[in-house]
């Protein structure tokens, strides 16, 4: 199978796609704006102690000072001779860890909201894919969204064994095996150990260097993280369309990852990168509900906040002759279809998927089966966990990032995410109604209706009579007027 990385930057937003024989399967969007401070650095200085907080306000250049507590310092011991790091414990004094004007390494655990700075640490980490290296800790720890012991077992066993491998570079410090790691092989995870030793050395310089407040170290953008995270043997190529991204991620490949090389490439073409393939409109399809398959069957997506719903339908025009046939064609392109669309959309958690009804139990078990086939090359965990009495199908994928839909959209502000809008019927009514009780309550001359075109489309087709019949009733005339602006919804009964 060939697999291809496709890179469009931009100053604002870079996005990556992940291409496997011509089709898209993945999508990664990164914008400057919504970036974040979390994980990043920074040398700072300490600029108020308040020892009634057990806590401290450290300048890292942002506009508002961080907040750091006691709790989340790592106090220094000496051991043999070499310094060691621990947790202060929380009822310690926080004026033994702080003083004013002190320099201090710090690291962003959350972001800044409105009138409050950063949160901080001093518990340091960097992290590569599987793994997370903390230079002042002693201790391999795993997720604990990992739950099989046998599974935390083999894991902690492979970092240990990694570790022990770089010895040369392993100036001590700690790991926590992420997530992400589950299931994970030893080959797999071996890239990681020599990238986080490799960058924690040369912040050593950075920190050296850098004059309190400066930053040392941010997360790396995403064309740069597409290298680290994405990066498999079967990746023939990654192509971006920025000469000077495509530098330095040759020089940042070279010195991490010299194994991947020679497959980083700069797209020079006039055409633009997400043109090839279709990506661009794969990713305008992939925010729609419905997806079409191929036999003339279509899916239909939709997501709300307690999980993800997946309908399959048959095409329109379905013979009766081989009706079991159809159904069963059309389950099996949808299976493969639906754990597509997972990924594109990056649809996580609880996932209910409506098959069309099948009565042969040997159609069923290669639906599942060829669901759970196509599932095994989602990066992301899935499982099925059931399959209900009416047939549905009840699976869970981990929630890594935020959805594609998420990220590129908006609730709807017309319909205000209901996806559907009263009928110009409905709001025909509705204008009916109000009239009738505002002529009771007041005495004006006349009525001026604003209202959508739709609306008064209708009126003029199927409900003049209606109009004519409730000015008889009202005794004051009725005028409609087109307000370019209006949603369907929306109108303003004016009283003249
Ligand atoms: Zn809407």
């Amino acid at each position: 199978m060939s697999e291809e990385i496709l890179v469009n930057f931009g100053p604002t937003e870079t996005r990556a796609a992940l291409v496997e024989n011509g089709v898209l399967q993945e999508v990664y969007v990164e914008r400057a704006r919504n970036k974040g401070f979390v994980g990043n650095i920074y040398k700072g200085k300490v600029v108020r102690v308040l020892p009634g907080m057990q806590a401290g306000f450290v300048d890292i250049g942002q506009e508002r000072a961080g907040f750091i507590h006691v709790g989340d310092i790592a106090a220094m011991r000496e051991d043999d001779g070499e310094l060691r790091m621990g947790t202060a414990s929380s009822d310690a004094d926080i004026r033994q860890y702080l003083r004013e004007g002190q320099e201090i390494l710090v690291q962003v655990t959350k972001d800044p909201i409105s009138s409050k700075g950063a949160r901080l640490t001093t518990h340091l980490s960097v992290s590569a894919r599987y793994l997370v290296y903390m230079p002042n800790s002693e201790h391999i720890g795993i997720s604990n969204r990992i739950e099989d012991e046998d599974e935390r077992a083999r894991l902690k066993a492979i970092v240990e064994k990694l570790a022990a491998e770089h010895s040369e570079q392993y100036k001590g410090g700690g790991f926590i095996v992420r997530t992400v790691a589950e299931g994970a092989t030893e080959e797999e995870m071996r890239a990681d150990i020599p990238f986080v030793f490799r960058l924690w050395h040369d912040l050593a310089d950075t920190i050296k260097a850098a004059k309190a407040p400066d930053i040392i170290y941010e997360d790396l953008p995403l064309y740069m993280r597409t290298i680290r995270d994405l990066m498999r043997p079967n990746i023939e190529r990654v192509r971006i369309d920025s000469r000077e991204s495509f530098a330095r991620m040759e020089k940042f490949a070279e010195h991490y990852a010299p194994e991947i090389g020679g497959r980083i490439e700069h797209y020079p073409g006039e055409r633009p990168l997400f043109d090839l393939y279709g990506v661009e409109d794969e990713i305008q399809k992939a925010l729609d509900k419905k997806v079409v398959l191929k036999s003339g069957g279509y899916l239909i997506v939709e997501q709300t906040e307690a999980m993800n719903t997946i309908d399959v339908n048959t095409g329109a025009f379905v013979g009766h002759r081989n009706l079991e046939e159809t159904i069963f064609k059309t389950n099996l392109e949808a299976a493969a279809a639906i754990a597509r669309q997972l990924r594109l959309r990056n649809l996580g958690g609880i996932i209910i998927i409506d098959f069309i009804d099948m009565k042969d139990a040997e159609h069923q078990r290669q639906v599942l089966r060829t669901l759970e086939k196509c599932l095994e090359k989602d990066r992301s965990k899935t499982s099925i966990t059931g399959v209900s009495e009416l047939g549905l199908v009840e699976m869970t994928r981990k929630r890594t990032r935020e959805s594609l839909g998420q990220v590129l959209c908006d609730t709807c502000p017309v319909c205000d995410g209901r996806g559907k809008l009263k009928s110009a019927v409905t709001i025909c009514y509705e204008i009916f109604r109000e009239i009738l009780r505002e002529a009771r309550t007041y005495e004006n001359e006349r009525f001026l209706v604003l209202v959508s075109q739709a609306v008064i489309d209708h009126i003029l087709d199927q409900e003049s009579d209606s109009v004519a019949d409730l000015e008889a009733f009202i005794g004051r005339p009725i005028q409609f007027q087109v307000e370019t602006l209006y949603n369907q919804e929306q109108y303003d009964i004016i009283l003249v």
